[in-house]
């Protein structure tokens, strides 16, 4: 596991909102990005930070998006072809997550948030063990 310290400073805090100034993520985007999804959002995908790039959620560079980083997620580059080429999407949700939306017609397919990087997920709603375990 990689540790990554991300540090927000309301005052004098570095630009991690670019609009349309820059088409690249910058390096604190960057960071901040490996420090808040660790890995590709797409669900199932166990492709790590340093093999994602920045992805962007809602509407892509060509079509008007914005390197804003509450728009911003990972992908890995055959996910980001997802988007690109597959007829799926992804928005950000209210909690920063990426979700993921199957193009449409294909039941087959799910979609969702990826919680393969942040196992700590699955313990969040954990109640400890049933009454009637043994072990508890
Ligand atoms: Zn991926």
């Amino acid at each position: 596991m990689v540790h990554y310290l991300a540090l927000f400073d309301g005052v004098k805090g570095r630009a991690l909102w670019l609009g349309r100034t820059k088409r690249n993520a910058c390096a604190d985007q960057r960071i901040i990005l490996h420090a808040k999804d660790r890995g590709c959002t797409r669900p199932g995908c166990d492709a790590p930070g340093h093999h994602s790039g920045v992805h962007r959620a809602a509407q892509d560079w060509k079509n008007g998006g914005n390197t804003d980083i509450d728009d911003l997620g990972l992908a890995c580059p055959p996910d980001s072809n997802l988007v690109e080429t597959g007829g799926w999407n992804t928005r950000t949700l209210a909690n920063g997550d990426t979700q993921w939306i199957p193009p449409t017609g294909l039941p087959m397919l799910t979609g969702g948030v990826n919680d393969y990087h942040h196992p700590e997920r699955l313990l969040e709603n954990d109640s400890g063990p049933p009454a009637d375990d043994p072990a508890a």
